[in-house]
């Protein structure tokens, strides 16, 4: 399926020479958010995955429904202050901003094989990040899944020899 139809592009969000790549549009259609997930759980059906994180907020929007169709945990990649039990935290940079992502220090045990899922890839900070974050816990990072990817800013060399599955490409 086609699913570039269903995104809405804005322009200068949330600055100046952003091209912000709405879901939300995308979202609001039951059927087309229910074939993302079905399609990404279909390419993934060969992996070995005993968990997925997600980082906030659009990854929990991908990664809680995909960890749903296959059956295994979901754990929430946090901004900091969020998370109430003990943390550890690695600074990021996004495509326009700065900030800290965190997860719990029980989230993940040593060997367990992670799948890290975002609705978007663009320099592949927060997921170099996220990698950074589940590698420090023990966990060992088998992939990547977006539903959208931006070529040209090549957010897949930053993230080494995993698995990166992408739905839509721009
Ligand atoms: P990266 O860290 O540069 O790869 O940026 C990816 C993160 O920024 C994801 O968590 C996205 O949710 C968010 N992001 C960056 N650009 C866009 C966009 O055009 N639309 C929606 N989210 C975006």
């Amino acid at each position: 399926m086609n699913f570039k139809p269903y995104i809405r592009v804005i322009e200068d969000f949330p600055q100046p020479g952003i091209s912000f790549k709405d879901i939300t549009t995308l979202l609001q259609n039951g059927p087309v958010y229910r074939e993302v997930i079905n399609e990404l759980a279909r390419q993934l059906k060969e992996v070995e995955i005993d968990c997925i994180a997600g980082p906030e907020a659009r990854g929990f929007v991908i990664g809680a429904p995909l960890a749903i169709a296959l059956g295994v945990g979901f754990i929430p990649i946090r901004k900091s202050g969020k998370l109430p039990g003990h943390t550890i935290e690695a600074d990021y940079a996004l495509e326009y901003g700065k900030d800290k992502l965190a997860m719990h220090q029980d989230a993940i045990q040593p060997g367990q094989k992670v799948l890290i899922a975002d609705d978007l890839l663009a320099t592949g900070g927060t997921i170099a990040t996220s990698i950074n974050l589940i590698e420090q816990l023990g966990g060992q990072v088998v992939g990547a899944a977006f539903l959208i990817e931006l070529l040209e800013l090549n957010g897949r060399e930053k993230l080494g020899p995993i698995d990166i599955i992408s739905l839509v490409t721009y």
